[in-house]
């Protein structure tokens, strides 16, 4: 179907209009030859040369058709992936969109996508096979498998990547290309099918062209995640900051008000007499002692706290599903792990942290108001004498 208004399609049928036009009166005058008798040999090499000649148009118009159909097919393959690919937030999400829409455009039996998690730094394989009712597969891939280095050349790498898939999954007939990122080999997409015959030009190109979008789709994804990641980060002790802090905040205040029995627990920790390491020692030093400190407190707490520089010289620490009991041991935990830090490196004798805690045992108790009791604490630590836990 040619697409009215194209000016490209206008003239492909003005030049058919004008191709049949001129062949009808020439098929005519070939009749006209046979009926009137006239068997001048050069009369017959005219017809005969005027039915090979009208049998190549058919079959090329056939051709070209088929051509038309074969692209359009292919630009809406490709159309309908860039769609699942702009949806895909997540990097599942990505693989997902593509392995479920190139399994349907190429006429592959199975479909699979190797990517290198940055997280893990482990490749990651998901295979999912085009009959339906067979479920996908995500294994872990030996690591071997990839070469990372930004300069290695694509091609052995994409075709050890292949092998080493064919094997893994006991597949065969594949066809693969590498996703990237910046130039560097991240994983790699790989169509496979058990007829032996080889993979039509645009299977080819639909691929290749779904893994240019899919390695840009990944980058942007890890990007953003980057960025993300940088945003909530104390630049100088790596710990959360107090953006990020107060986010968790306010998403576990909203949770504990539909689990009833959650319990928290606030510390705040401000190291003592700081302004005084930074005047005998110098700024630099400081941040040293402050880079230890921070270290020393996320050591000192659980995996689901979270610790987080709060600002200057303070750090809060958010601990879930604390009792009053747990809170009190884990400041006291923290006091006594900054006070044995050793800062001989910077000529530093040592350095102490006072702790204010409190605990919210109900959960309509706002967490801010959980933070301002453990600051009201701290400050009773601090003109207790410093170097201890006060609770609320
Ligand atoms: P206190 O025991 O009462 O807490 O005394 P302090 O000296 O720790 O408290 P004060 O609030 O008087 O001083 C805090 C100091 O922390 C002042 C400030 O220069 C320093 N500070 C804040 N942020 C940083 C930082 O990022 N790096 C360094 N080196 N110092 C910092
Ligand atoms: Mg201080
Ligand atoms: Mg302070």
């Amino acid at each position: 179907m040619l697409i009215p208004g194209d000016p490209q399609d206008r003239w492909i049928a003005l030049t058919w209009r004008l191709l049949g036009g001129s062949f009808g009166l020439l098929a005519a005058a070939a009749i006209l030859v046979v009926l009137t008798g006239d068997t001048h040999p050069l009369g017959l090499i005219v017809v005969g040369l005027v039915a090979l000649v009208g049998g190549a148009a058919w079959l090329h118009r056939r051709a070209v058709l088929v051509l038309d159909t074969s692209r359009r097919t292919e630009a809406e393959s490709f159309a309908r992936i860039l769609q699942g690919l702009s949806r895909s937030v997540s990097p599942a999400a990505i693989v997902e969109a593509m392995v479920g829409d190139l399994g349907r455009v190429t006429a592959a039996d199975h479909c699979v996508v190797v990517r290198l998690e940055p997280d893990s730094g482990s490749l990651v394989a998901t295979l999912v096979s085009m009959r339906a009712g067979v479920p996908s597969t995500t294994s872990v891939l030996p690591l071997a498998d990839l070469d990372t280095a930004p300069d290695a050349d694509g091609e052995p790498v994409i075709e050890r990547l292949a092998a080493g898939v064919e094997a893994f999954f006991g597949i065969t007939n594949t066809l693969a290309v590498p996703l990237r990122h910046e130039r560097a080999v991240i994983g790699a997409i790989i169509l496979s099918r058990r007829s032996l015959e080889p993979w039509p030009a645009a299977t080819q190109r639909v691929l290749a062209g779904a893994a240019l979008e899919a390695s840009a789709a990944l980058s942007r994804v890890d990007s953003a995640r980057a960025v993300e990641a940088q945003a909530s980060t104390d630049a100088l002790t790596g710990l959360p900051n107090r953006r990020y802090f107060d986010e968790f905040c306010g998403l576990l205040g909203r949770r504990r008000r539909s689990e009833d029995d959650l319990e928290v627990g606030v510390l705040m920790v401000d190291i003592d007499w700081f302004k005084r390491i930074n005047d005998a020692y110098g700024h630099g030093v400081g941040d040293e002692v402050l880079r230890a400190v921070g270290r020393a407190i996320a050591d000192a707490v659980r995996d689901g706290d979270v610790p987080a520089r709060f600002g200057g010289e303070e750090f809060a620490v958010l601990l879930r599903n604390s009792s009053r009991q747990v809170a009190l041991e884990v400041a006291e935990r923290v006091r006594l792990a900054v006070s044995q830090l050793d800062l001989q490196e910077w000529r530093v004798p040592g350095v102490s942290v006072s702790v204010g805690v409190a605990v919210g045992d109900r959960h309509d108790v706002p967490i801010n108001d959980l933070l301002a009791a453990a600051d009201r604490a701290l400050y009773r630590a601090k003109r207790g004498g410093r170097n201890q836990v006060v609770a609320a």
